[in-house]
């Protein structure tokens, strides 16, 4: 526990060996990022999620194929649907980083 370097707002999280809030490393982040970088990290997360999207629709073949019983195919079903959940986010900050940069750069 301690305080952000940057602002000083209360923290416990540690980027590298400094203590950053969200916001602060948000930030840091945003400016130090090209928005052609953005944009590369905004694709990757484009073909993350497709992919994602990909493999729930085959582990719900695989429950179809198997039966609801099917202890494996639920877990894969689990597991798949976790995934595509995480990638969904990913891809949501991703579009927002790319976003905010571009109107910063248009200021
Ligand atoms: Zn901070």
């Amino acid at each position: 526990m301690g305080s952000c370097t940057e602002c000083g707002k209360f923290t416990d999280r540690r980027v590298g060996n400094l203590l950053l809030c969200a916001d602060c490393e948000k930030r840091i982040v945003l400016s130090t990022l090209t928005l052609t970088e953005l944009n590369a990290i905004l694709s990757a997360a484009g073909e993350a999620y497709r992919q994602a999207v990909k493999d729930r629709r085959e582990a719900y073949n695989l429950r179809e194929a198997l039966g609801k019983d099917n202890a494996r195919a639920n877990a894969e079903v689990r597991s798949a649907v976790e995934q595509v959940e995480l990638a969904a986010e990913r891809y949501r900050k991703a579009l927002h980083d790319f976003a905010a940069k571009l109107a910063r750069r248009n200021e």
